[in-house]
């Protein structure tokens, strides 16, 4: 059975799972990954302690593969892999380097039909949501590319004699770059970090969750096809509180996505080592719909926003602040519009929601819930795990009267889970928007689009999104994307995302002058010409 549009009224369920005489939905007959086909992806790890972990996939809970473990003396070769390749790819010519990933950007649309499998299988997010992911990919191969000439090219700077001091400013690979990933976009974050970094000179370690080796080796593989040399991305898995420490003890600099409590500890260890990090990190991201909202409209983005990939988003909404004059008819749409959505296991099209990842993840739904129902809060819709679809399968959930004393109220769910709160105030609602710890994502709704930015300036998120609720930002590769506060350090995508990871080094070319007095001058009289020297410069307003 699937749902009707507008069924589910408040209180009401969305949902349900397709009978077997859909086969795309048939879970039962889908998840025979061929053997072979596993041993060639995780053949790619440098793995010999002789442990294995068998993954299962969130489905069915029907085990997907065994994955060969990394212990500290294969982190230490995929390093020493690394440094080798990086000293030959350092020198070999840019447009070689972005050949590789323009090539990578057509594999990866060729190949999306596999992708998509291997991220529903590991991942058990719906299709439209893993399609999310090649597209990301391709978009940020090509943003590369083709722009990393500009963003690295050497630039001139104004000398401090003018006409006599030439300034030239290099970008210099970091090295070798660590990047530790989490499960919900596995093949975005296993790559989207790492192609720049490569194209900016690098080598790559990579340690991916656990839970989502094959998808990530599969990307590994997709390099290795577009002609990315060998060594220089090397793949290793094991739990991260173990391999976290002797990566960040060989990079040069570490890019890390995912909490924000592991977040310090990585961030105290690269510190220690006085190297660099960006940390991509969580969220309790708000949109405000202002009193002069699309109401339809916001309500489509509130959906999508707060239950792509079952909520499982750093970028998803977990907060809508709703003005007083629309409130009950956004209320109403958005409950009507969850209602609505087809929440079942598959790796065909046509889910609008998948599973969680995780018992932990349903557990910590499950608590927020319970907690915000037992301290009065109500349920609009949905609310409940689903066994019947899957094992961890959770309905997309809209709460109303959550209060500050509820766990949901600050802490990020990281599920499909959304409180609506009512505002009278657009200066009230910003200060509540700002309100709590984390800065990553916004969202602001109404037709006034110039107000609706002056409002976006406000808050203080990484990225704000005026009518759209995450995708325009993130999608949009030229734009940084990271968080504010305790919401991460660094960014990626745009200039800043490549310039990363390079040092900068200037070189200065000197003619004629010498700095020091010439001819016999005396140290007095050099002074004194110096001095009458940077008078007259800034009586010319030289910088
Ligand atoms: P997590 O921090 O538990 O794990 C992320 C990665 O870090 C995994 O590969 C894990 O093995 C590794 N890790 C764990 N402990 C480590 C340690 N002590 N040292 C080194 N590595 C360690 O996060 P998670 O629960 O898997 O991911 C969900 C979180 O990630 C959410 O908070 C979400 O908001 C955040 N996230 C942020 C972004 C972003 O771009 N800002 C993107 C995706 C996810």
């Amino acid at each position: 059975m699937t749902s009707q549009p507008g069924a589910a009224g408040p209180g009401g369920a969305p949902a349900s799972a397709p009978g077997p005489a859909d086969p795309e939905h048939d879970v039962t007959a889908s998840y025979a990954l061929d053997p072979a086909r596993v041993r060639a992806l995780t053949r790619r790890l440098v793995a010999t302690t002789g442990q294995v972990v068998v993954t299962r996939t969130p489905l069915t809970g029907q085990p997907l593969a065994s994955v060969p473990q990394s212990g500290e003396a294969d982190v230490e070769e995929a390093f020493a892999r690394a440094r080798r390749a990086q000293q030959a790819w350092s020198r070999t010519p840019l447009a070689e380097r972005a050949a590789v990933l323009m090539r990578l950007h057509d594999l990866v649309l060729d190949r999306q039909d596999e992708i998509l499998d291997l991220i529903c299988w590991e991942s058990g997010k719906a299709r439209k949501d893993a399609f999310d992911e090649p597209l990301h990919i391709a978009l940020t191969a090509r943003y590369y590319g083709r722009t990393a000439k500009a963003h690295l090219a050497t630039s001139r700077r104004a000398g401090v004699v003018p006409g006599l001091t030439r300034i030239d400013v290099n970008r210099v690979p970091k090295g070798v770059v660590g990047i530790i990933s989490p499960w919900n976009y596995p093949f975005t974050m296993a790559l989207c970090d790492g192609l720049p970094a490569l194209l900016a000179g690098n080598a790559v370690v990579t340690k991916p969750d656990a839970q989502t080796m094959l998808t990530a080796l599969y990307g590994a593989q997709l390099l290795e096809e577009a002609g990315l040399p060998e060594g220089l991305w090397n793949v290793v898995a094991g739990p991260g509180r173990e391999l976290g420490t002797p990566i960040i003890d060989r990079s040069d600099y570490v890019c890390f996505t995912g909490s924000t409590a592991t977040g310090r500890i990585i961030a105290r260890q690269c510190a220690e080592r006085l190297i660099g990090c960006s940390l991509e990190l969580g969220g309790k991201n708000p949109m405000l719909v202002l009193r002069d909202a699309d109401v339809d409209r916001a309500a489509e983005g509130a959906v999508r926003a707060s239950f792509s990939n079952a909520g499982q988003l750093c970028v998803a909404i977990e907060r809508l602040y709703v003005a007083d004059q629309v409130y009950d008819r956004f209320r109403d749409r958005l409950v009507e519009r969850v209602g609505a959505m087809h929440l079942r296991p598959g790796l065909g099209w046509g889910n609008d929601m998948g599973s969680l990842i995780s018992q932990d993840q349903l557990d910590t739904v499950q608590a927020h819930v319970d907690d915000a129902v037992a301290k009065g809060a109500r349920v609009l819709v949905g609310g409940k795990a689903r066994p019947d679809l899957g094992p961890f399968f959770f309905e997309p959930t809209v709460l109303e009267g959550v209060s500050p004393d509820m766990t949901c109220f600050g802490e990020e769910t990281f599920g499909p889970v959304v409180s609506l709160y009512r505002f009278h105030d657009e200066a009230d609602a910003v200060a509540r928007a700002n309100a709590g710890e984390y800065g990553l994502n916004g969202s602001v709704y109404s037709r006034d689009t110039a107000r609706a930015r002056a409002i976006a300036a406000q808050v203080r998120c990484g990225t704000v999104n005026v009518n759209e609720a995450f995708a325009a930002t993130f999608a949009s590769l030229a734009a940084p994307m990271g968080g504010m506060r305790q919401s991460g350090m660094g960014r990626r995508q745009g200039g800043e995302g490549i310039l990363r990871y390079t040092e900068t080094q200037s070189v200065a070319t000197q003619r004629l002058l010498r700095f020091g007095p010439v001819l016999g001058m005396s140290d007095r009289a050099y002074a004194r010409t110096m001095t009458t020297n940077l008078r007259l410069l800034n009586k010319l307003g030289r910088a």
